[in-house]
């Protein structure tokens, strides 16, 4: 009861200083999104985008387009179209909730169920998310740990969730299942996604036999924000920040791409330190990258890793390694297919989205440019830890592309969370 109250308080002050903040936000009046489609026979960004203006920032790209940030002073290229006209009110409406009253707070009302319903509501900044972590820990001590994986290079926090049933030493083989968000800042659809896994795994538990069977029989380590400097930045100072907010060798220039900075099949992609995907002069410059790989290696004892999920947005896409290059075949490579298919037929299933299964190479656009997909921490992951590894690119395909308002909380974590049991239960039964 009194910690709900502390929540709902701090809650307030917290939204107040963040209020007073968003005055320094960056103003997009004069940019637009749009969809270029590659009905050329040229290379979109290289050929088209790059002789009109260097002031463009790549949302996504895939077989049939690319979607990118355009000054609105530069005439419309041809077969582009807008997706986004306005995308100051399209960043407010990420940032206002359904605006639902807050649950009477007296002793019989209060609930985990409450606490999730009230969550759930809006986006939540850094300190929100870190009370409700103190929260969760607290409300069920026996299921959840708040573990310290690093630090930032404003000195934050990178906190992970570790969620489990048993004591491990009485199931020293348990498997651990990995999830990460918000690797990338703008992405938030994929931090409360990954708190909505935690949440629902956590109070399900007993109530329900698969996730009282998941947390009885595996590990699971949830950090859904990897990159905890880039997302302060995003609700204070920009919106659509991407990397982290290290400084670089360039002195106006901040921030590396975290997914370009993991060790395996490294590569400097783009020297230029101030581009949105700059991967830093050397593998595990991002210090969020080498702290996990840090804690990787301090905690082996503990942790036989052997699932790997990484959400990130938008597109819709169940991607499969590796990211860095097409001709490098993973191995198992027929059962990592069959398994992305699995993932996307849950989310299919679960909400009628559909998800498109591909290698990541072609989704990095690595089969075209080799550099693009070096570094990243799927490729990672599925190389030194983990058996099965995935990144999934949530809703949607464009229409709101990173800022999608926050009605699309419940129902992308309901479909993502599909898929994560699906997951589960093919880690606990292979033959499924
Ligand atoms: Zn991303």
């Amino acid at each position: 009861m009194w910690n709900f109250q502390l929540f709902v308080l701090t809650f307030g002050i917290i939204s107040k200083i963040v209020k007073c903040q968003e005055l320094e936000n960056i103003d997009y009046s004069n940019y637009h999104i749009c969809r270029c489609s590659k009905d050329y026979s040229k290379d979109v960004i290289n050929d088209v985008i790059k002789p009109l203006t260097s002031d463009y920032d790549v949302w996504t790209r895939n077989f049939d387009f690319v979607d990118v940030r355009l000054p609105k002073n530069i005439k419309l290229p041809k077969g582009c179209q807008v997706m986004i006209s306005d995308i100051d009110k399209a960043i407010e409406e990420t940032k206002n909730g359904m605006h639902m009253s807050f649950p009477s707070l007296d002793q019989e009302s209060f609930s985990v169920d409450t606490l999730g319903n009230f969550f759930f509501n809006e986006y939540r900044d850094l300190n929100t998310i870190y009370l409700w972590f103190d929260l969760l820990k607290r409300s069920f001590p026996d299921l959840v740990k708040v573990e310290v994986v690093g630090e930032t290079f404003e000195g934050r926090e990178m906190k992970a969730l570790h969620v489990s049933a048993n004591n491990r030493t009485a199931n020293p083989d348990r498997k651990t299942i990995v999830i990460t968000g918000g690797v990338h800042s703008r992405e938030w659809i994929s931090v409360t996604s990954a708190c909505w896994t935690a949440y629902q795994l956590l109070t399900r538990y007993s109530y329900f036999k698969k996730e009282t069977r998941y947390l009885d029989s595996l590990d699971f380590l949830i950090i859904p924000i990897f990159n905890p400097d880039g997302y302060v930045y995003t609700w204070t100072h920009d919106r659509l920040w991407r990397k982290n907010r290290q400084q670089t060798y360039w002195p106006n220039c901040y921030g590396i791409d975290i997914d370009h900075s993991f060790d395996y099949e490294w590569g400097s992609n783009d020297d230029f330190p101030c581009s949105e995907d700059y991967s830093g002069q050397e593998p595990f410059e991002a210090l969020e990258a080498s702290s996990w790989n840090k804690y990787l290696n301090t905690t082996k004892g503990e942790y036989k890793i052997y699932g790997y999920i990484d959400f990130h947005s938008y597109s819709q896409e169940v991607l499969y390694p590796y990211a860095y290059s097409c001709e490098a075949i993973p191995r198992d490579l027929e059962n990592l297919v069959e398994l992305s298919y699995g993932l996307a037929k849950a989310f299919r299933e679960k909400s009628g989205k559909k998800y498109r299964v591909i290698s990541a190479c072609q989704d990095r656009g690595s089969d075209l440019t080799p550099g693009l997909g070096s570094g990243s921490a799927l490729d990672y992951m599925y190389h030194h830890r983990a058996h099965w590894a995935f990144q999934l690119k949530l809703r949607d395909t464009g229409n709101h592309g990173f800022l999608l308002p926050a009605t699309y909380i419940r129902p992308v974590g309901k479909e993502t969370y599909a898929s994560i049991k699906y997951f589960c239960d093919f880690i606990l039964n292979p033959e499924i």
